[in-house]
C-alpha cells in the first residue's frame, strides 16, 4: 500500500491516494503503522530480521532460481548440524546497498548479530563464503573453504543453485578445508588427465613420454620465439612491483623488500649518467629521481602494519623510478623503445604484464578500459571479479579503487595507470595529509 503512494505520479491520483491516507488513518491507524514499518527498516535490517526466524535468506528476486521448497530443505540441514552457518541469496549491484560487494553486506549484517558464524552468500552468479570470530586455521574457515571448493568442483556457469546446495553441504561437512584440498591437487594434475586414462601400464607411459617431452619443447620453443619476436617492455628493467598474488597476505616481506630496492635503486641512480648534452635524457633522469623520493616518502611513513596498499605504492612508484632512469641512460633514438609500463589496475602487485582491457564492474554501467594482467583480464571476461588489492577503509576492507579519490592517492590515480601525476600527488604531500 504505502510504495503503491510513492509511484503514483498525477495529480487526480495524488489527490485520491492522500484522501486514502487521510482515511486510513482516521480510520485503521493500526493498519498503517503495521504497513509501514518494515519500509523504515534498511535492508541490513530486514536481512537480520529474517535471519533470526532463520539460517536462510532468500531475497524475492530469487524465489525462482532457489524455491521455497529447496531453501527450507536447507535451512532445515544447516539447523540441525548445530553449525551457525547462514545462507544469504541476495542480489549485489555495484553503487546498490552496500556498494554492490557481499563483504560490505556480510560485514554489516553480522555486526548486528555477532559471535562466531559462517555466511555462505550467492548474487545469483557465484557463492562467496565469509567466516567470523573463528580461529584463522583453514580448518575453521568452513564458509570460506566450502565456496572457493565449489568453485573449483561446479566450475562458472553451473546453475546458482546446485552452487548453493554443495556449498552447504561441504560447509556442513568434517572437512570443508580437506574437500578443497582434494579439488586443488586434481585440477593441478588436470592437464596430464589423459596420460592417465591411457590406462595403468607402464608401457604405454615409456612410449608416450618421450613423444610428450618432444611435444612440449617444441611448443616451449614456440612461445620462446613468439616472445623473443614481439615487441615488449624492456626485460631488463627490473620489475619491482610483480609479485605473486598468494604472497599478498606477507605485508612484511614486501615492505622488507620495497626498503631492499629504495636503497640499490638509489644507489644506482646515483651513479647513473644521463645521455650526454641530451635535454630528453635529463628530463628523463629528473623524473626518475622525483619518482624515487616519492617512494621513499611513501615509505618512511609506513605504518607498523598492515597498509599493504602503501607498501604496493612503494614499490609501484619504484618501477616509475626504473622506467624513466632506464630511458634517461639510453639514446634518444632508441629512448622511443623504454615504454612507461602500467601495472595491472585490479592490483598492481599483479606485475606491469598488462594489457588495456574493457572492464564493467558487477552490474555498474560504465565500462572503463584499463590495464591488467593476464588473469585478471580473463576473469573479467569471465564475468567474475578479479583478485583485487584491498585498502581498509573504516574498519572494512574494500578494493582499493573504492575509498574516496580525496582520501587516497592509490584510488584517485589506480597507481598511476588512470592519471600520470601520481608522483606529483605524493611529492605535494596528498599521501602523508590522508594518512
Ligand atoms: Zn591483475
Amino acid at each position: 500500500m504505502s510504495t503503491d503512494h510513492r509511484r503514483v505520479r498525477t495529480r487526480p491520483f495524488m489527490f485520491a491516494a492522500s484522501l486514502l491516507a487521510v482515511f486510513l488513518v482516521l480510520v485503521a491507524p493500526g493498519a498503517v503503522l503495521a504497513d509501514t514499518e518494515p519500509e523504515a527498516m534498511s535492508p541490513t535490517e530486514r536481512i537480520v530480521a529474517e535471519l533470526r526466524e532463520s539460517p536462510v535468506h532468500i531475497d524475492p528476486s530469487f524465489s525462482s532460481a532457489l524455491p521455497e521448497e529447496r531453501a527450507g530443505a536447507l535451512a532445515e540441514r544447516i539447523t540441525d548440524s548445530r553449525i551457525p552457518l547462514r545462507l544469504l541469496a541476495v542480489p549485489l549491484i555495484e553503487g546498490g546497498d552496500w556498494s554492490g560487494d557481499a563483504d560490505h553486506m556480510v560485514a554489516a549484517v553480522h555486526d548486528r548479530i555477532g559471535g562466531r558464524a559462517h555466511y555462505l552468500v550467492t548474487d545469483g552468479r557465484s557463492v562467496t563464503g565469509h567466516d567470523f570470530g573463528t580461529e584463522s586455521a583453514p580448518e575453521e574457515q568452513r564458509a570460506f573453504y566450502s565456496a572457493l571448493a565449489v568453485s573449483y568442483e561446479l566450475g562458472y556457469d553451473a546453475p546458482a543453485a546446485e552452487k548453493v546446495e554443495r556449498s552447504v553441504e561441504i560447509a556442513l561437512s568434517d572437512d570443508p578445508y580437506g574437500t578443497y584440498e582434494e579439488l586443488v591437487e586434481t585440477r593441478q594434475k588436470g592437464p596430464l588427465d589423459w596420460m592417465y586414462s591411457l590406462g595403468p601400464g607402464g608401457y604405454s607411459a615409456l612410449v608416450i613420454l618421450p613423444w610428450a617431452l618432444a611435444v612440449m619443447a617444441l611448443v616451449g620453443l614456440g612461445v620462446g620465439v613468439y616472445r623473443w619476436r614481439r615487441p615488449r617492455a624492456v626485460p631488463t628493467v627490473p620489475q619491482h612491483a610483480a609479485f605473486d598474488n598468494a604472497n599478498l597476505a606477507r605485508r612484511e616481506e614486501l615492505a622488507r623488500k620495497a626498503g631492499r630496492e629504495l636503497i640499490e635503486f638509489g644507489e644506482r641512480i646515483g651513479a647513473a649518467r644521463p645521455h650526454s648534452d641530451d635535454p630528453g635524457a635529463t628530463e628523463a633522469l629528473r623524473r626518475a629521481l622525483d619518482a624515487h623520493a616519492a617512494a621513499r616518502s611513501v615509505h618512511d611513513r609506513l605504518p607498523d602494519e598492515g597498509a599493504l596498499v602503501d607498501v604496493a605504492g612503494v614499490l609501484v612508484l619504484l618501477d616509475m623510478a626504473e622506467d624513466h632512469m632506464a630511458r634517461a641512460t639510453r639514446p634518444a633514438q632508441k629512448r622511443k623503445t623504454s615504454p612507461l609500463r602500467s601495472h595491472c589496475y585490479a592490483n598492481p602487485l599483479h606485475g606491469t604484464d598488462t594489457k588495456v582491457t574493457k572492464w564493467r564492474e558487477f552490474g555498474g554501467l560504465n565500462d572503463i578500459r584499463v590495464p591488467l594482467c593476464a588473469v585478471c583480464a580473463k576473469a573479467v571476461r569471465d564475468r567474475t571479479r578479479p583478485t583485487v588489492l584491498a585498502a581498509r577503509y573504516r574498519g572494512r576492507e574494500v578494493p582499493y579503487y573504492e575509498v574516496p579519490k580525496e582520501e587516497s592517492v592509490w584510488a584517485a590515480t589506480g597507481f598511476g595507470t588512470l592519471s600520470d601525476d601520481l608522483v606529483e600527488r605524493v611529492l605535494r604531500g596528498d599521501h602523508s595529509r590522508q594518512r
